[in-house]
């Protein structure tokens, strides 16, 4: 892979990560426990926010794991093998990297 292309995917990643980190703190926000909420709603609602709350949780865990892939993956930029499968060691097609920069295999081998 070029210098180009890879000065143009670190751009990518480090966007694709301040938004994350953007999101987390909004799904920290959410998934906190709704206890100081329960004497203040009712029982339907209280359920709402027990699933908002476990949906929260969810992204949140996503959003982290994610972060933690592109972290991994801007540290690896600058390595020879940066862009090729580590599967089957081919290419990874552009656009895939485009929208998945931190994505290690191509898109035959993550099949
Ligand atoms: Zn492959």
């Amino acid at each position: 892979m070029d210098h180009a292309s890879r000065k143009v995917l670190e751009a990518r990643m480090r966007e694709e990560m301040a938004g994350l980190r953007e999101q987390l703190g909004d799904l920290e926000e959410r998934a906190r426990t709704v206890e100081l909420d329960q004497q203040a709603v009712g029982r339907l609602s209280r359920m709402d926010s027990l699933a908002n709350q476990s949906i929260a949780v969810n992204a949140l865990g996503k959003a982290k794991s994610r972060l933690a892939r592109l972290e991994r993956a801007l540290f690896r930029i600058e390595d020879e093998d940066f862009g090729l499968c580590a599967d089957c060691g081919d290419p990874i097609a552009p656009a895939r990297l485009l929208a998945m920069p931190e994505a290690v295999l191509c898109v035959g081998c993550a099949e």
